[in-house]
């Protein structure tokens, strides 16, 4: 077994290095960045756990707790207090709960949606005749999430459902991105069902008990950050990090070459486990075509901001997880998140965090300065909650380009980039580029990726 480089140091390149240090494979990995876990950071301020990235992971999806597990932290996990999750949306500038029952914008109970003032009376009674929908003739082409949920449930659902909703996880825009790689799981539902409701009520009939039972979201107790400072002291010495920037790639008869730092360094293996138009000119240069696919999935860049007030100066007792900014409404926030109710452990007693999320944005907002962003954001949160109090703790995070858009066609783009990717022998792609943009997705990739050079190796 000769070298394998990993070029990017997020959870995903780091979860490919775990898997093969496992398997005993010694990987070299590149971190352009002076701290290892890309968006995943966390901060600690007055004990209060600060999330600068992501903040959680869907329990649905194994590979995160599988991870976790074999870390020997299980016993650090959180699960979201969904007894006290009411998440609200504004409407007309004022918060106005989701209805109980969505399973994200697919409604599942009658009442709930009756009594919601979300929504007006025709979409209520347009959600209700979706129930006896029958399932299309043919396989539907795919489509945008827009096209799609105001197919089902009409332009309102779009606007104060699935906007809001996608905006506040992938900061893009549902009129653009694809539903066969967004919401797979209700395209499938459509063709099986022609209802969504119809087949997200029958698929959960079928759960299992604990998985019916088990909560939304988990983390860890201490933050995200956590999983990073294990997962590199898990690998230890048996990783080489290189810090520097992966500015060229060449392939060579015994597999690579990588110039980082200005040094050549020979690979057999290589996962490009960076963004997709970081890995484009990398690969790029082992096949144009390949280089111009990956640098065609467009970014989205986002930003988030913690802001602390002291319990007594807040000046108001928060109920449920916050709200969500529709775009129809939206100044500059696209979510709010009151941390202390969406998990226990994170905030002491006598603080507040909120905790805003700022995506689909024009690059020049990342560039204003911090004054001027909490400023903005504390005008919305002003208007919107009525909070007039001044934190006493900002935390203010930058994600530029960070979060992949799987925009309509996403799938068939992948198919070319996964076939022309498997004509360059000892070549993975891993990252939240391609099957999934959520932390555990990134898990599986890297994994799946460790698996194929272990395999590799041991053929
Ligand atoms: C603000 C925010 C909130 C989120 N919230 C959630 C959430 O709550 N739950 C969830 O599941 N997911 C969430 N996500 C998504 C999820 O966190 C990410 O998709 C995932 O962490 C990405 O991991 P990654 O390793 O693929 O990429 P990154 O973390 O982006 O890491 C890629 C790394 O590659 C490095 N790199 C790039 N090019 C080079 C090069 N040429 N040479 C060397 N290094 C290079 C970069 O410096 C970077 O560190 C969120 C994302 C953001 C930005």
């Amino acid at each position: 077994m000769r070298r394998a480089v990993i070029i990017g140091g997020g959870i995903s390149g780091l979860s490919t290095a775990y898997y093969l240090a496992k398997a005993g494979v010694e990987p070299t990995l590149i971190e352009a960045r002076a701290h290892l876990g890309g968006v995943i950071r966390t901060d600690t301020l007055e004990g209060c756990v600060i999330e600068a990235g992501p903040d959680s992971f869907l329990s649905a999806k194994p590979w995160a707790m599988d991870l976790i597990r074999e870390l020997g932290l299980a016993d650090e996990v959180i699960g979201s207090n969904d007894h006290l999750r009411v998440t609200y949306v504004v409407k007309h500038g004022k918060l106005v709960p989701l209805p109980d029952g969505l399973m994200m914008m697919v409604p599942t109970k009658v009442m709930p949606i009756v009594a919601s003032g979300l929504l007006s009376w025709p979409t209520k009674l347009r959600m209700g005749l979706e129930f006896f929908r029958r399932p299309p003739a043919v396989r539907p082409k795919d489509r945008s999430v827009s096209e799609f949920i105001e197919d089902h449930y009409g332009r309102e659902a779009v606007e104060y459902l699935a906007e809001p909703l996608l905006a506040g996880v992938y900061g893009g825009d549902p009129s653009r991105l694809s539903v066969s790689s967004v919401l797979p799981r209700f395209a499938e539902l459509e063709y099986e069902y022609g209802s969504l409701t119809r087949g997200v009520l029958d698929q959960r009939r079928k759960l299992k008990r604990s998985e019916a039972s088990a909560p939304l979201f988990r983390t860890l107790k201490r933050g995200l950050g956590h999983l990073i400072e294990t997962l590199t002291g898990a690998i230890g010495s048996r990783m080489e990090v290189i810090q520097g920037h992966a500015d060229a790639m060449e392939k060579t008869p015994a597999g690579f070459r990588i110039r980082v730092n200005g040094a050549w360094l020979e690979a057999s293996h290589v996962v490009l486990a960076c963004q997709a138009y970081a890995a484009a000119p990398l690969a790029g240069a082992l096949d144009p075509e390949l280089g111009r696919c990956l640098e065609s999935i467009p970014y989205s860049s986002s930003m988030t901001l913690a802001l602390g007030y002291r319990r007594q100066s807040f000046g108001q007792s928060l109920k449920g997880f916050g709200f969500l900014v529709p775009r129809k409404e939206r100044r500059t926030m696209v979510a709010c998140t009151w941390v202390g109710n969406k998990f226990a452990h994170r905030i002491p007693e006598e603080w507040v965090v909120l905790r805003c999320f700022v995506g689909g944005l024009e690059d020049s907002f990342l560039r204003e300065s911090d004054k001027t962003i909490a400023a903005a954001v504390r005008a919305e949160l002003s208007a919107i909650m009525g909070v007039t109090a001044a934190p006493e703790l900002v935390r203010i995070s930058r994600w530029p380009r960070s979060m992949a858009q799987y925009t309509v066609g996403h799938e068939s783009r992948l198919k070319e980039i996964e076939q022309r990717a498997a004509r360059i022998e000892g070549l993975s792609l891993a990252g939240n580029a391609y099957y999934g943009i959520g932390v555990p997705d990134c898990i599986r990739l890297g994994k799946q990726a460790a698996g194929r050079i272990t395999s590799a190796s041991e053929s």
